[in-house]
């Protein structure tokens, strides 16, 4: 082993919740901190912490992300009504992720982690299906109304400055529903900027698909910003990265994804996003091996798992069981910090380490020796079923065979 190796630029660490909070400190002290000299400024956004401080801790580690530029963030429980009672908050705080993600303005990407020995469910996807989903609007910021009996329904815009708007939507003979939605041209610009910049990172193809042929205002609108923010800002690097942009309608797109190899960077509205992004996770196995990044159009990055805490596997930590939990893609989301950092710092050995980890985490798991998660999926079946930190040790030691 030769001397670790050394940051320039320290990463934005925001420590979480639960079974990741545990596996985040084995990750570091195991898989990290032996190698690398670790600068990291760290911010604790356990549940108490974020309830002592007023959920300040999470704004301040979405700052320190703009002052940095990487974060790297372990899983957050986003408080419901008996997160409040169990540990007694002063409120029910809302969503650390979607917190960071306002300020940052961000878009969030997901990428499957793939091995030879857990197949996809499509056996013709070879490669990853990354997915970036609108995260603003739509029918999640939806008005709606039960109509009760006959009668007009309208829309109306009344400008700040000038004349009323009127659009019937319908006039009702009997009971049904009505339902209103919108969107904002920066949130969709911010958005496509986003997956232009992600794809030229990843160096994939770019997919977009809404349905504008129905939608001619609506949905036309998303197609007509992605395809000028294209031609005016992205049209030339992607032909120098040999990569291309494709529009295509949503449900041609469907039917395109399943018969297609993958390998692209697919985006989508915001309710396309929700559907289909359960759906690939599924496709390709597991959540624990799915990773994602919120990427920003001002060119900062937060990597994280696709993951909650795992909450029932805490609950037999505690009681001092071993657990079988996969850090797969806690690994994967300070590798992908890591390598940015690299790239960003121009620290080629940071880079280097980040790609020899993942190489070892792949080793491991191709060669038999994964979690149970995993191992209900695997063919050939697994050779080793083992805990967490033998997971982890297995790794450990594939990495040492290779610095
Ligand atoms: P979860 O933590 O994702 O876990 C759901 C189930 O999926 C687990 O019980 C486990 O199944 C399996 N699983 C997930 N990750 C795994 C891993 N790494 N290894 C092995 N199995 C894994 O979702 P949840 O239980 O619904 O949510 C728990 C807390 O996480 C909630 O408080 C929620 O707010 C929070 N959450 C945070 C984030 C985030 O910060 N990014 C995302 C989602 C949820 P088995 O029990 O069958 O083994
Ligand atoms: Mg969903």
């Amino acid at each position: 082993m030769t001397d670790k190796i050394q940051m320039r630029t320290p990463l934005v660490e925001i420590d979480g919740d639960e079974m990741t909070r545990i596996m985040w400190s084995m990750v570091k002290e195991k898989l990290l901190l032996p190698y690398v000299d670790l600068k990291t400024e760290y911010y604790d956004l356990a549940l108490e912490h974020r309830d002592e401080t007023d959920d300040q801790i999470t704004i301040e580690a979405a700052e320190a992300i703009k002052k940095y530029g990487v974060g790297v963030k372990c899983a957050t429980i986003t408080p419901n009504a008996a997160r409040v009672k169990e540990y007694n908050l002063k409120q029910q705080w809302k969503s650390p992720n979607g917190t960071i993600r306002a300020i940052l303005d961000g878009t969030i990407f997901r990428k499957p982690i793939m091995v030879r020995n857990i197949k996809p469910a499509v056996s013709n996807w070879k490669k990853p299906i990354i997915l970036g989903r609108h995260a603003y609007g739509d029918v999640y910021k939806n008005v709606e109304h039960r109509i009760s009996g006959p009668g007009r329904a309208e829309m109306v815009f009344t400008p700040e400055n000038g004349e009323e708007v009127k659009h019937t939507i319908h006039d009702f003979n009997g009971s049904g529903i009505i339902q209103s939605i919108h969107n904002l041209d920066a949130s969709i610009s911010s958005f496509a900027e986003a997956c232009f910049a992600y794809a030229l990172d990843q160096r994939v193809d770019l997919w977009f698909s809404v349905k504008d042929t129905i939608s001619k205002t609506y949905d036309n609108n998303f197609r007509e910003i992605f395809e000028q923010i294209y031609e005016e800002k992205y049209k030339g690097k992607f032909e120098e990265a040999g990569i291309t942009y494709f529009y295509t309608l949503i449900d041609d797109a469907v039917a395109r994804i399943i018969r297609s190899e993958g390998g692209m960077l697919w985006a989508l509205k915001n309710y396309d996003g929700d559907v289909m992004s359960d759906m690939l996770a599924s496709v390709f196995g597991s959540l624990a091996m799915m990773t994602s990044v919120l990427v920003s159009p001002h060119g900062y990055f937060e990597y994280e798992s696709a993951h909650g805490t795992v909450q029932k596997h805490y609950q037999r930590y505690l009681k001092g069981e071993p657990t079988s939990t996969n850090p797969v893609a806690l690994i994967f989301a300070w590798n992908g910090a890591l390598r940015k950092r690299g790239e960003l710092d121009g620290t080629p050995e940071l880079v280097t380490f980040a790609d020899k980890l993942e190489a070892a985490v792949i080793k491991t798991i191709e060669e038999g020796v994964m979690t149970g998660d995993l191992a209900k999926l695997a063919e050939p079946p697994a050779k080793q079923v083992v805990y967490t930190e033998e997971f982890i040790d297995e790794v450990t030691r594939r990495l040492e065979e290779v610095l």
